[in-house]
């Protein structure tokens, strides 16, 4: 029998990934939508309030929240006390304490709650991952750079305090990083480029400890025109690694790679996202991560604030 789920919050993302990947799934049933302003799915009961939602469909097991961080919680504590699983879209949410906060809430309720982290399932990161394995690390450089006005048109959220500027893309790479590298690294410096008339920084330079002494920093950049990148570049004592176009492509000793054949067996991201959430409700287990979200918050804790010009959409 596929699962019964119920998405809220109906914009970009749930339009361009998650409706797609549910439909396409014989494992589940989109069987309602939230949405404030009544926008749903032809054929999908549609609820303009979640708690009414919660109240009319007990059938449904599971939600998947694609609102912006700052709104989520309050939306996954009404279903994690209403018995329902949780999906939760990155980052998990506003604060690390909240996350931890949902998580209890989720292990008392005995339900699942998954935080996921779409990057870590682009098709390249687990070869890179087996790759670097038994490896020693000597630098690896993110460069997360893209044109905010192309890929977020008129996100105002993002620049309110919560909605994290740059890191909103950078914690993909952080995502990703935390996935691939077998030893943890923590931020050593910070410096946040932030528009004099947002709250959240444009762009980012990181700098992390590693514990065997390797180079390891982040650059992110909201305001690239023309190319852009999400690239995680690697130095090792056996050779060089390269992520490319945000984990989808793998180059290793500047030779190209091909995706392993049991990579292919479910493509994309989202539909990977769906099958680990599946996974997780039918095994009652959780999958809670805020490796990526931790380093954020270290990056807002040490960050020197540099103020640049105001952000004109
Ligand atoms: P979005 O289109 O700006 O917003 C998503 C939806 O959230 C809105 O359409 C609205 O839905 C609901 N919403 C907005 N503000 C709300 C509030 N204050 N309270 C309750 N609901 C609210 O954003 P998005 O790009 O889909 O991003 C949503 C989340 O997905 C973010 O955490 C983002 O990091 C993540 N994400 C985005 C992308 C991307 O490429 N855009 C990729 C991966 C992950 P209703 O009008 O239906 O209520």
């Amino acid at each position: 029998m596929p699962l019964k789920i119920a998405l809220a919050g109906i914009g970009k993302i749930a339009r361009d990934q998650h409706i797609p990947a549910l439909i396409a799934s014989a494992e589940w049933e989109l069987a309602a939508t939230v949405s404030r302003h009544a926008t749903g799915v032809d054929g999908v009961e549609a609820f303009d309030d979640f708690n009414a939602m919660l109240k009319a469909r007990p059938d449904i097991e599971v939600v998947s929240l694609c609102m912006p961080p700052v709104p989520r919680f309050a939306y996954a504590k009404a279903a994690i006390r209403d018995g329902r699983h949780v999906m939760l879209e990155k980052p998990p949410g506003a604060t690390l304490s909240e996350c931890h906060a949902l998580e209890a809430m989720a292990r008392e309720a005995g339900v699942s709650i998954y935080a996921t982290w779409h990057s870590r399932e682009a098709m390249m990161v687990a070869q890179a991952k087996a790759w670097l394995t038994g490896k020693i690390l000597h630098s690896l450089v993110v460069t997360w750079k893209e044109d905010v006005r192309k890929w977020h048109p008129g996100q105002t959220w993002i620049w309110e305090a919560g909605g994290l500027g740059v890191f909103d893309p950078g914690i993909n790479a952080l995502s990703i990083v935390t996935e691939i590298l077998p030893d943890p690294i923590h931020i050593a410096t910070s410096e946040l480029f932030i528009p004099e008339n947002c709250e959240t920084p444009i762009a980012a330079n990181l700098t992390f400890t590693h514990p065997h002494g390797a180079q390891v920093s982040a650059e992110l950049d909201f305001r690239k025109e023309g190319d852009q990148f999400w690239n995680i570049a690697i130095e090792t004592d056996q050779g060089s690694l390269e992520l490319s176009e945000g984990g989808a492509t793998l180059s290793i000793n500047g030779e190209t790679q091909t995706a392993a054949s049991s990579d292919n067996a479910l493509q994309g991201e989202y539909p990977r996202l769906y099958a680990n959430m599946a996974r997780l409700v039918r095994g009652r287990t959780i999958d809670m991560d805020l490796s990526p979200m931790a380093h954020v918050a270290d990056a807002f804790l040490l960050g020197k604030r540099i103020s640049v010009e105001p952000f004109i959409e």
